[in-house]
C-alpha cells in the first residue's frame, strides 16, 4: 500500500493548493489530439474546487528549450475549462511564476482554478533548479503531485517543489496508477503474465530482469524478440538485433529457466522484404528468416501460443507492440494479443506508451483492467524503482 499523504486526507478550504498535472498531450498544429490525460485529471481537480481550494494548475508540454508559443498551454485552458464546466484561468505569462502568475493567483477566491504556463519555459525546471522550485512553492501552501507520467522525473515542479511547501501529497490518477500497478507486480493473483514487446531490448533490461522475479509466464515479442531469437543461436536477417545483448538474453534465458518461469518466444514470424506496410510479406518458422528479410510481427503459430498463455492468466501486465502495428499489414500479432487481454478472466493493465496507443486505436480500451497514462514512469515502476515524483511527498 502506497504509504504517502493523499488528495482526500486534506484539509483544503480557503488554502493555495498546487497540482502538478501531466498536461503533455498530443498537439498537431496547435490542436488538442487526445485529452486522455486532461481527463485523467479532472478527479483531483474536482475534489480540491469542491473542498474550497484555490486551484492552481501546472504541467510541462514537450520539450521548449525557453518560451516558445508553439509550446503554450492556452489550448489546454480551453479544453480542461469543458472538462470541469467550469472557468480555468490562464496565466499566460512567459514566465510561469512571473507578475501575472502571482497577480492571479492573489485575486483568485476559494473553489476557482487557474492553470501556469508551461513550466519547461524555465529552462531550469529539468535539473530540478531549486531556486524555481522555490518559486513555485511561493505560489501555494500545499502541493499536490498527480503528474504520473512525469513521476520518474526529478524537475522542480516534481521534486524540488515539494520540499518548500507545508504540506503534500498524491493525486487521485497518481494513487490510482501506483495501486494496480504496484498491486500487479507485488501481490499479483495467479497465474501472472507479463508481456513485453517494442522495439529495443535495451530499453527493457531491468524491466526483463526484475520482472523475472515475480511472473509465472514472460512474453517477448516485437522487435526486440529477434536478440533472444539471436541468442538461440538463430539467423534474424535483417530484424532489429541488438548484438551486444546477445549476452544479456542468453543469461535472462537461464534466469528464467532457474527460476521456473516460463519465457515464450516468437515460434514464428511475419517477415518482409523492406521496412514498408507495402513490402512482400510471409510467416516462416523463427529460425528460418532468410538474411534478406526482416520479422516485422510474430507469426500465426505464435498468437495462437501466446493468446493461450494469456487467456489463462489472472494478472496480466502488457508493454510495447508485438510488430510494427503502424503498418496495417503487420498489425496483426498486437491485435492478436489485446484481443487475448480483453478475454481474461483477471486483472489487465497496459502500462502505457505505445501499447495503450495501440490498445485505444484498436479499439480495446473498453476491456482493459487499467491503462496507464506514462509509458517511461510505468517501466520505471515495473524496473522496482522508486519514482521520485513519488517519493518526495510526505509520508501519511
Ligand atoms: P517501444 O517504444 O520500445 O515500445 O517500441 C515501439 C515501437 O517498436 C513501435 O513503433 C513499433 O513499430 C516498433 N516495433 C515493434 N516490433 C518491431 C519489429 N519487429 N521491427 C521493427 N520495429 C518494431
Amino acid at each position: 500500500m502506497l504509504n504517502k499523504k493523499s488528495v482526500k486526507d486534506l484539509q483544503v478550504r480557503g488554502k493555495r493548493v498546487l497540482v502538478r498535472c501531466d498536461f503533455n498531450v498530443p498537439m498537431i498544429e496547435g490542436e488538442i489530439t487526445s485529452d486522455v490525460r486532461i481527463a485523467a485529471a479532472i478527479p483531483t481537480i474536482k475534489k480540491l474546487v469542491e473542498g474550497g481550494a484555490r486551484v492552481i494548475l501546472c504541467s510541462h508540454m514537450g520539450k521548449p528549450k525557453g518560451p516558445d508559443a508553439k509550446f503554450s498551454l492556452a489550448p489546454v485552458a480551453v479544453r480542461l475549462a469543458e472538462l470541469l464546466g467550469q472557468e480555468v484561468y490562464f496565466a499566460a505569462d512567459d514566465e510561469v511564476v512571473g507578475g501575472n502568475a502571482f497577480t492571479a493567483v492573489n485575486n483568485m477566491k476559494d473553489g476557482e482554478v487557474i492553470l501556469l504556463q508551461n513550466t519547461r519555459f524555465h529552462p531550469e525546471e529539468t535539473k530540478n533548479d531549486r531556486e524555481y522550485a522555490k518559486d513555485l512553492a511561493t505560489l501555494a501552501e500545499v502541493f499536490v503531485n498527480d503528474a504520473f507520467g512525469t513521476a520518474h522525473r526529478a524537475h522542480s515542479s516534481t521534486v524540488g517543489v515539494a520540499e518548500f511547501v507545508k504540506e503534500s501529497a498524491v493525486g487521485f490518477l497518481m494513487e490510482r496508477e501506483i495501486e494496480f500497478l504496484g498491486n500487479a507486480v507485488n501481490s499479483p493473483v495467479r497465474p501472472f503474465v507479463a508481456i513485453l514487446g517494442g522495439a529495443k531490448v535495451s530499453d527493457k533490461i531491468a524491466v526483463i530482469n526484475n520482472l523475472l522475479n515475480k511472473v509465472d509466464t514472460l512474453i517477448i515479442g516485437g522487435g526486440m524478440a529477434y536478440t533472444f531469437l539471436a541468442a538461440k543461436g538463430y539467423e534474424v536477417g535483417q530484424s532489429l538485433l541488438e548484438a551486444d545483448k546477445i549476452e544479456y538474453a542468453k543469461e535472462m534465458m537461464e534466469k528464467a529457466a532457474d527460476k521456473g518461469v516460463s519465457l515464450l518466444l516468437p515460434v514464428d514470424t511475419v517477415i518482409a522484404d523492406k521496412f514498408s506496410n507495402d513490402a512482400a510479406r510471409e510467416v516462416v518458422d523463427s529460425d528460418k528468416i532468410p538474411a534478406d528479410w526482416q520479422g516485422l510481427d510474430i507469426g500465426t503459430k505464435t498468437r495462437e501460443i501466446f493468446a493461450e498463455a494469456i487467456k489463462g492468466a489472472k494478472t496480466v501486465i502488457w508493454n510495447g507492440p508485438m510488430g510494427v502495428f503502424e503498418f496495417e499489414n503487420f498489425a496483426g500479432g498486437t491485435i492478436a494479443v489485446a484481443k487475448a487481454l480483453g478475454e481474461v478472466d483477471g486483472t489487465t493493465i497496459i502500462g502505457g506508451g505505445d501499447s495503450a496507443a495501440a490498445v485505444i486505436q484498436l479499439g480495446f480500451a473498453e476491456q482493459m483492467t487499467h491503462i496507464s497514462t506514462g509509458g517511461g514512469a510505468s517501466l520505471e515502476f515495473l524496473e522496482g524503482k522508486e519514482l521520485p515524483g513519488v517519493a518526495a511527498i510526505q509520508d501519511k
